[in-house]
């Protein structure tokens, strides 16, 4: 049952993909990826600018802070 497990896989990397892409779609203003996260400067595969949403509410939400100040 080989098929069935490389579909699965297959399956699992577009997933993967789809969820990279709503993120950069959900996040209008988001930094460059820069290797490491923005907000806690932990090192990041390539392409990836946080490394999870809770990093990228808080810093988003410290530039909002300071865009006021
Ligand atoms: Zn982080």
């Amino acid at each position: 049952m080989a098929d069935t497990a490389d579909l699965a896989a297959e399956r699992e990397q577009l997933d993967t993909a789809r969820a990279i892409e709503a993120a950069r779609r959900r996040s209008p203003g988001a930094p460059v990826p820069c290797g490491q996260c923005y907000n806690c400067d932990e090192p990041l595969v390539e392409g990836l600018t946080f490394c999870d949403a809770d990093c990228r509410d808080d810093w988003q939400l410290r530039k909002r802070m300071q865009e006021m100040a």
